[in-house]
């Protein structure tokens, strides 16, 4: 998506070698317009899908998921992510190891908000090493719902992640890919 890559470029900040900051947009920031463009393109891409529901994770999923929902007038679910290492209730958890924060997450979505007869669209703001979308998988896998696939705005294909869930089945439709990065430099596949 050519809007995307072009605000990166102007905006975006490489930290290290492995963290882009896009805090101007997307994970601190949020450009309402902007956002709705990324979720009319992703509706555009999962169109005849029969989605009946997004699914994301707190905190920088949630904006463009609702963009997502907005455009196919679907519901959307954010997972939460907890510290404590149980839970209570009927709920589908996962745990993930978040790489830039060198931590694991337990993320949660009550029962009662994904069930089986649900056709789930995974959305997320980021796709690096596959962490927290192979979580987002594994809940609606419990919940015994459908997956059409997942769309991810940024992917990182130097981390590997997506490649190694493609192949395993699932679709991913990513809106800017990034081959190689460092300060200053960036370059989309
Ligand atoms: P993964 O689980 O695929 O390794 O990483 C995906 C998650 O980590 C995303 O949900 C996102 O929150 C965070 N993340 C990974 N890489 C980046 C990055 O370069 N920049 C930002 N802002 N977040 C990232």
């Amino acid at each position: 998506m050519q809007e995307l890559r072009d605000r990166i470029l102007a905006e975006g900040v490489v930290v290290g070698s492995e963290v882009l900051k896009v805090d101007s947009f997307l994970n601190h920031q949020i450009d309402p317009a902007f956002t709705m463009h990324l979720g009319q393109e992703f509706a555009r891409r999962f169109a005849g899908s029969g989605v009946t529901k997004v699914l994301t994770v707190e905190a920088s999923g949630i904006a463009i998921a609702l963009a997502v929902g907005l455009a196919l007038s679907v519901p959307v679910v954010f997972a939460k992510k907890k510290q404590a290492l149980t839970q209570q209730g009927d709920c589908y958890s996962a745990e993930v190891f978040s790489f830039t924060r060198r931590e694991a997450t337990l993320i949660v979505v009550t029962a009662r908000y994904l069930s089986a007869g649900d056709t789930i669209l995974i959305i997320d703001d980021f796709l690096a090493h596959g962490e927290a979308l192979r979580g987002l998988v594994s809940l609606v896998h419990q919940a015994g719902a459908k997956l059409v696939g997942a769309g991810i705005v940024i992917e990182k294909c130097f981390q590997r992640g997506g490649d190694n869930l493609r192949a395993e089945g699932l679709r991913i439709e990513s809106l800017a890919a990034i081959e190689s990065m460092e300060p200053g430099v960036i370059h989309f596949a």
